[in-house]
């Protein structure tokens, strides 16, 4: 049993996540793929980032309907900063016979080795590079050591850019699921976010 390990931030998750992860998930041959909000990402703090329990609940609309993708909420659980190595070390100790594959967007590669135990990291799971538009392939070698790239389609979409455009009053139809449009919403979110 292969499976995928998807973090981040999720504010909002939208379909170049889903994308990526099911692209990711064909090319690797993964069985599944665990999205995990972060609850504080250490290298990436908003204030005005929106609730864990809200950003849980529209990963859960966004992979509704394919039973390969799963959201997990430990990070949010155990909450304070959100470590990948504690996230990987204790789904080791849950699930002793999956192989894990942690799959991290090109951007996010270039600051891996200022992660928490980056060397730790790739003992205990497979890094794999998803490569995305605009981000520069830099830093794919650590330490002489390579990293799998892995191509996915070029979908240029971003929470960011999401939330800019909600904020502005325009359209997001199509750029997240259909649920996930409606709980934005629904709940108002992002109408004064600052980015
Ligand atoms: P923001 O715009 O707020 O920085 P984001 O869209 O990058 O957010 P995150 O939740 O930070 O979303 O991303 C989680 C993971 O998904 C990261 O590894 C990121 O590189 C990757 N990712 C985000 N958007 C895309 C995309 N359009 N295509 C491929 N990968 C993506």
């Amino acid at each position: 049993m292969k499976e995928g390990i998807f973090g981040g931030t999720f504010d909002p998750p939208h379909i170049g996540h889903l994308i990526a992860a099911e692209s990711a998930r064909e090319s690797l041959g993964l069985d599944r793929i665990r999205f995990i909000p972060a609850a504080v990402p250490p290298h990436k703090r908003r204030p005005d980032i929106t609730s864990g329990e809200k950003r849980l609940e529209m990963v859960r609309l966004a992979i509704q309907g394919n039973p390969a993708f799963i959201a997990d909420e430990r990070e949010l659980r155990r909450k304070g900063t959100s470590y990948t190595i504690e996230t990987i070390r204790e789904l080791r100790e849950e699930l002793p016979g999956i192989e894990f594959t942690l799959l991290i967007g090109m951007d996010n590669l270039q600051e891996f080795r200022l992660w928490k135990e980056p060397e730790k990291i790739r003992t205990l799971a497979e890094v794999v590079a998803l490569s995305r538009p605009g981000a520069v392939a830099l830093g794919v070698v650590e330490n002489g050591r390579g990293f799998r790239v892995v191509t996915i389609p070029l979908i240029e979409v971003s929470s960011s850019a999401i939330r800019r455009l909600v904020r502005e009053g325009r359209s997001i139809r199509y750029l997240v699921p259909q649920e996930v449009e409606e709980m934005i919403m629904r709940e108002g979110l992002y109408v004064h976010s600052p980015i």
